[in-house]
């Protein structure tokens, strides 16, 4: 058989198990609501733009400025001649935003975890990491493992007994790493970083938390899982991206102390051998850095939205998962359950996400919401009846 046609047969499995994705095309900018192709305006419940700044004009402009500043690209590696003023003066803004001595930025947050746990570990160090974490620590993990030899285990999720345990397994190892989300995404719920800061002090192993689903979101003014704990400064080094709270566009970056992101430049693989960020990003990402610091009433949004969204949601009988973020999951069974619940809601214009196995256990399907400091009071009342209608429809609730 041909390549094309051995896809082409796993393809139509997918299809028929119910597990393909179809691409929805948007038409206008992300935000509250959106254009579909073949739909028209919908409600948009299923976006990481937690703070609407993807469409945010001075987010916009800034993107322009530097297109005509800088040009399209760096046409280049960092070390040879692909860095502007404008990367520094980005990952400036990210150091002091998160409470970190210097960061680093990457083409991606997946590229961030990819370059780290490989350049800081050697054969002998230890690394411990969250079963829910994002598939892309989980790569960084397997990575690390087979490059420098270092060993890994993976705890039970949130489990700090199963941390601790691990550790102890590991106690005559020479660096200890323990790497975890701080929100986890298809949970919603946020790690127990001050246990787990505890822990690693016990056991003298460094935190590195993924805050990709916490930067700009959680926290009294969106610095973070952190920020949210009353910690800031304790975490050894915070991975996030550009791609969600931040302007939306793409990126992401290590930040921690300057001899960590110098050693990075020096070492990491996608740093010496891919390009940096296109200069439109890095200053729509800069301009989403200085417009959430000045506005921190857009964060105090973010969360009355979701609180409110909660409050709603539970009110008309639905069950979610309990939690304090902006990810608010609504488990009802089956993957099939998860689809057609989606698809009803999309038919009363409200776009979310179905999450099935294997993404999230066998029984345990899910429409996740995601709520925005861009919604409108109106937009969430909408999302709420249209969820009565079809939670009816469908027998969730009564
Ligand atoms: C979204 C996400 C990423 C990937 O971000 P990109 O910048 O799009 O690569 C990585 N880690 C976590 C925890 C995420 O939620």
């Amino acid at each position: 058989m041909s390549l094309k046609t051995e896809l082409q047969a796993e393809l139509d499995a997918l299809k028929a198990a119910g597990t393909y994705k179809r691409l929805n095309y948007l038409e206008s900018p992300q935000g509250a609501r959106v254009r579909m192709e073949g739909r028209g305006e919908v409600i948009v419940l299923s976006s990481n733009n937690y703070l609407g700044l993807a469409n945010e004009p001075e987010v916009v402009q800034a993107g322009i400025h530097a297109l005509e500043q800088y040009g399209a690209g760096t046409a280049s590696v960092r070390f040879i001649c692909g860095t502007f003023a404008l990367h520094r003066d980005l990952e400036t803004a990210l150091a002091r935003f998160v409470g970190t001595e210097a960061s680093l930025s990457f083409v991606s947050a997946w590229n961030a975890n990819e370059a780290l746990t490989p350049t800081i570990t050697r054969e002998g160090d230890f690394v411990v990491s969250d079963a829910l974490n994002h598939a892309s620590i989980i790569d960084s993990v397997r990575l690390a493992k087979s490059i420098t030899k270092c060993t890994t285990a993976v705890y039970k999720h949130s489990d700090m007994d199963d941390l601790r345990e691990k550790l102890r397994g590991a106690k005559d190892a020479k660096r200890k790493i323990i790497w975890t989300d701080g929100v986890f995404s298809m949970e919603g719920s946020i790690a127990k970083l001050p246990e787990i800061l505890q822990i690693a002090r016990e056991h003298d192993a460094i935190v590195v938390m993924d805050d990709s689903h916490a930067t700009g979101v959680l926290g009294k003014t969106g610095r973070g899982t952190a920020e949210h704990f009353g910690v800031m400064g304790e975490v050894d080094i915070i991975t996030s991206t550009l791609g969600k709270a931040l302007g939306g566009a793409a990126g992401g970056f290590i930040a921690g102390p300057a001899a960590l992101c110098d050693m990075m430049t020096q070492r990491s693989r996608p740093q010496l051998f891919s390009n940096a960020l296109p200069p439109t990003v890095a200053a729509s990402s800069l301009a989403a850095v200085e417009f959430t610091e000045a506005h921190p009433e857009l964060v105090t949004k973010l969360h009355d939205n979701a609180a409110y969204f909660r409050a709603a949601i539970q009110e008309a009988g639905f069950h979610p998962l309990p939690g304090e973020t902006p990810i608010v999951p609504i488990i009802v069974g089956e993957t099939a359950l998860a689809i057609t619940v989606s698809e009803m809601l999309l038919d009363r214009g409200v776009f979310v996400t179905g999450f099935g196995f294997p993404v999230v256990p066998q029984g345990q399907a899910r429409v996740r919401c995601q709520v925005s400091a861009a919604h409108t009071r109106e937009d969430l009342d909408a999302v709420i009846s249209a969820f009565k209608e079809v939670g009816k429809l469908v027998g969730l609730i009564s």
